[in-house]
């Protein structure tokens, strides 16, 4: 490896690569390292979903989305909010749009462009980037100790690191937590990794699952503790996927460790109240139609009206049960998807180990970025916006420091 990097930037997600682009552009020598042959492979998997870079809602209401992080975070998304995520992405030319939801895609609705035009801006700025280089922890001396693809080691010892190892969710792109024991061993305290945003595990009967993994349930909510999320959901062979069911994963986290199982009520016609849908049912019973088919008529896929037999007991026959049962079909959660099938993680390197900075009390110098660091969002986009917020922080506060060590 050449010389030593001002800066070595660990991790080439989103928080690792914006760190390494500010601090780049500042002419500081940056080396970005990574363990995979390439960066950014999370990213590009979001982008398989259309690459939902941040939300449009006011600050005010996003901040929201942080829970107990929220006032720790709040001056890093001021500092980059919505609008500079927007304006960053469109100066790397991807031009942005806000769907009907609020969400924010680059209109290539993919992450390939942008990561591509990122790369080269790192270039541009000199940025060099190590791949296959597996970060095991610190040595004795405080250097970085790296273990390349033949099994050997190498040091290195830059005047200020950042860390953005990212969670611990979908490991086989790259993060998988395993910088926690060389963190812990040197004091640092790091909150367990547990799953944010993951799916729900339902006991679907066989036939139901032949039938309907894969299908959408459209524009529904669901109920825990009188929380309500509305939202698409996908039914899969374990259970069911879908924003509205990673927003209730916090609540359905703690009513599982609590009670070891949790009833979600699923409202398959969240616009129509009870009366009303069941004068309708009412109305195509007298015309002689079997509830299936009344059910049909109100507008339900076939998927939906599936999910009603799922409820022991099947279908009431008398209007009013079933429009009650079709406002709340009761779903019994037996599990959360693990930490390696969630879309992120929740835990981390705690704030209180950590200045306003985001550099290590006990290390200084080190910087810590992105969704290693102990928040946790819903989807909708706040997931990229808090990772490039924080690594857009932590160089702020690298060039600070080194500013201060240049002046002492
Ligand atoms: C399927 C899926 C879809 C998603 N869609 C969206 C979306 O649309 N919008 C959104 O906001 N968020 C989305 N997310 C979440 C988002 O992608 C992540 O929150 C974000 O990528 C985290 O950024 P990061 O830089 O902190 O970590 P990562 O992107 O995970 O990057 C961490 C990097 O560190 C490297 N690394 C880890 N350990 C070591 C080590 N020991 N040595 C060297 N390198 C190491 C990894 O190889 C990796 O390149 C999605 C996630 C998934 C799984």
């Amino acid at each position: 490896m050449a010389g030593e990097p001002d800066v070595a930037v660990i991790g080439g997600g989103p928080a690792g690569l914006m760190a390494a682009e500010i601090l780049g552009g500042e002419g500081l020598a940056v080396a970005l390292y990574d363990r995979m042959p390439t960066v950014g492979r999370k990213l590009l998997m979001a982008g398989r979903g259309g690459l939902n870079l941040t939300h449009g809602e006011p600050l005010a209401r996003m901040l929201d989305r942080y829970g107990a992080a929220r006032e720790t975070l709040r001056p890093m998304l001021e500092a980059f909010d919505n609008a500079a995520v927007r304006a960053w992405a469109e100066g790397l030319g991807q031009p942005v749009f806000t769907g009907s939801s609020g969400r924010v895609f680059p209109r290539a609705l993919k992450a390939s462009p942008l990561l591509r035009a990122w790369l080269a801006r790192l270039a541009e700025r000199g940025v060099a980037i190590h791949t296959r280089h597996d970060w095991q922890g610190f040595g004795a001396d405080g250097s970085l100790r790296f273990r390349l693809a033949d099994g050997s080691e190498v040091l290195a010892r830059p005047k200020a690191t950042v860390l953005a190892l990212g969670g611990a969710s979908w490991p086989r792109l790259g993060a998988d937590g395993g910088w926690v024991e060389p963190l812990r061993a040197v004091g640092i305290d790091v909150r367990d990794l547990v799953p944010a945003n993951p799916g729900i595990d339902i006991a679907w009967s066989p036939g139901f699952v032949e039938r309907f993994a894969g299908r959408p349930l459209k524009t529904v909510e669901v109920e825990l503790d009188g929380d309500r999320q509305r939202g698409d959901l996908v039914l899969t062979a374990y259970g069911l996927e879908g924003g509205a069911i990673y927003t209730l994963g916090p609540a359905i986290r703690d009513v599982l460790a609590r009670d070891g199982k949790a009833t979600l009520n699923l409202d398959l016609r969240p616009d129509g109240d009870t009366e009303s849908i069941a004068a309708r049912l009412a109305k195509a019973f007298g015309k002689g139609r079997s509830r299936a088919n009344a059910l049909r008529a109100l507008g339900l896929a076939p998927q939906a009206v599936a999910i009603l037999r799922e409820v022991p007991g099947g279908l009431p026959a008398e209007p009013l049960a079933l429009a009650a049962l079709l406002k709340a079909v009761p779903l019994e959660v037996t599990a959360q998807r693990s930490l390696a099938r969630a879309i992120s993680t929740a835990g981390g390197v705690a704030f209180d180990g950590l200045d306003k900075r985001l550099m290590l009390r006990d290390r200084p110098g080190v910087f810590v970025a992105g969704e290693m660091l102990d928040w946790e969002a819903p989807t909708g986009g706040y997931l990229l916006q808090a990772c490039l917020a924080t690594g857009h922080w932590a160089a702020r506060g690298v060039s600070a420091f080194l500013a201060a060590q240049d002046n002492a």
